[in-house]
């Protein structure tokens, strides 16, 4: 790989302009891997308002010094570089922000001040490189080591120590002896890092090839206790007859197998959570063990720590509905097209595809994968006969403005309670989904008082919860 010519003619109209101009940090020990760079960055010693004289379309807008020159690339990872002068590492005294940000002359200042030595390299516009720390020889050891003293240097920014294992899940490589140490020994200092910024660098993990082995890291290290607690109560959670692995080495491995199949991240967090319930809903002890009711316990566990970790809310809905419905039954004969709609109204038809990927996790992960393609297939086969079922209430023939005005009711609560319980009707016998059935329902609904509609809907959804308790006592699931 070379470097692009958008950044030549970043770093050469800087030299024309008098200054020094080179890449640096990440896009450098991409280069030189031969990857392509998701960024490139540039440092210089011109100040930002010389940098916004010299490049007309940039802008300048953080507390850093970096300028973002805006290019017209059709690479996307080139349409935006940041351009930001030599920066000096000030004092630290709440393990995350510098005190002040202070800008340096020198490039040595600079690359002494970045986190990992094979982060630290520069390259002039001549292609000639800056490697004052051994940053080459790292990269071909694959070795994550900090630039200097790393007790020090995790001191100043406590988000490193979660950095370190990123970079050895994103690009396979080891954290040498020292710098592991001095992980393990300040494991603790993570708590000083906003929650934002931890979740980041778990979604980088996750999202690479060694997501398994960067969760193994992060408990090796003593990190895993400070982003997601709940996971480590499955360690030496022994399951019962179907299972071979502990609750913890299941959950790994359900992510491993999601992270070999290039799924995506929420269908990788899903595979790592999907048993998170089970610490909490183990009852006995040995072969008979049993974990009823940690798919719901577990969707609630999932909401609180996604929550925690600020991710979007559409991820977190996402992710937690994927493991609420993880165990839907498929076995040939006793699954009914009724019990495949009302599984397609829970998870939404949108996510089925992925709750499906979900389960084939979970079955690979546990160790003991039971041959199932036939069912499987069976159960392809109902969803898509039944999904032009009514499965939502967006689907009813008759819609809330018509209710409305067939019954006479102004909008409130009434309105929707009457809808999911026709739905609900529907869902049992889709022939119910006519104007005139829906209609003449309607009118035999708003006898009854709010209370007893939503009553009456808790007793079907009752009925359901108990049916698949039945289902997960026959199979010990
Ligand atoms: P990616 O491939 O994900 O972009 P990257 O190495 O470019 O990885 P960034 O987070 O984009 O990482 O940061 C760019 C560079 O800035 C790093 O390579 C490193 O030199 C420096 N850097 C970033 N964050 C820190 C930090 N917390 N402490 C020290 N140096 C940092
Ligand atoms: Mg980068």
């Amino acid at each position: 790989m070379d470097t692009p010519q958008e950044i030549k003619t970043i770093l050469e109209k800087l030299r024309n302009g008098g200054y020094d101009g080179y890449a640096v940090g990440g896009c450098v020990r991409d280069l030189l891997m031969d990857r392509k760079p998701s960024d490139w960055d540039v440092t210089t010693n011109a100040a930002p308002e010389k940098l916004q004289e010299l490049f007309s379309e940039s802008f300048y807008e953080n507390n850093f010094g970096t300028v973002t020159v805006k290019i017209d690339s059709d690479d996307p990872t080139l349409k935006e570089v940041q351009v930001t002068p030599y920066r000096i590492e000030g004092r630290y005294s709440d393990k995350r922000h510098p005190d002040e940000i202070k800008f340096a002359d020198k490039l040595e200042d600079d690359l002494s001040r970045r986190d990992f030595t094979v982060n630290a390299l520069a390259l002039s516009s001549e292609g000639e490189l800056t490697d004052l720390f051994d940053g080459q020889s790292d990269i071909k050891n694959k070795a994550i080591r900090t630039v200097g003293n790393p007790e020090e240097r995790f001191g100043e920014d406590a988000l490193r120590l979660l950095r370190a294992v990123r970079f050895a899940a994103t690009l396979d490589f080891d954290i040498v002896d020292d710098t592991f140490i001095a992980i393990k020994k300040n494991a603790g200092w993570l708590e000083a890092i906003s929650k934002e910024r931890i979740r980041d660098e778990l979604v980088k993990i996750i999202e690479s090839d060694k997501a398994y082995e960067g969760v193994l890291l992060l408990e090796e290290l003593g990190l895993l206790k400070h982003i997601v607690p709940e996971l480590r109560e499955g360690i030496g959670i022994a399951q019962n007859l179907h299972h071979i692995y502990s609750v913890w080495e299941h959950n790994l491995l359900a992510l491993k197998y999601a992270a070999d199949k290039k799924y995506s991240l929420d269908i990788r967090m899903a595979s790592l959570l999907h048993d998170i319930g089970k610490p909490k809903t183990k009852r006995g002890e040995g072969r008979q063990c049993t974990f009823y009711g940690h798919d719901v316990v577990g969707a609630r566990i999932t909401a609180q720590i996604l929550e925690r970790l600020k991710f979007p809310k559409d991820f977190i809905e996402k992710v937690s509905k994927l493991v609420r419905y993880h165990l839907f039954y498929y076995n040939v004969g006793e699954v009914t097209a009724s019990s495949v709609r009302r599984l397609l109204a829970n998870v939404g038809p949108e996510n089925i595809e992925d709750l499906l990927k979900v389960r084939e996790a979970d079955r690979i992960g546990s160790g003991v994968p039971k041959a199932v393609p036939y069912k499987l297939r069976h159960l392809k086969y109902m969803i898509d006969k039944v999904m032009n079922d009514p499965i939502s209430v967006k689907m009813l023939k008759l819609n809330g403005t018509e209710l409305m005005e067939t019954i006479g009711i102004a909008p409130g609560p009434m309105v929707g309670l009457i809808l999911s319980s026709l739905l609900a009707d529907c869902l049992d016998d889709p022939s119910r989904n006519t104007k005139e059935y829906l209609a003449q329902r309607a009118k035999e609904l708003i006898q009854k008082t709010p209370d007893e509609m939503k009553r009456a809907l808790e007793v079907i959804e009752e009925a359901q919860q108990k049916e698949e308790e039945e289902r997960m006592k026959k199979y010990y699931i």
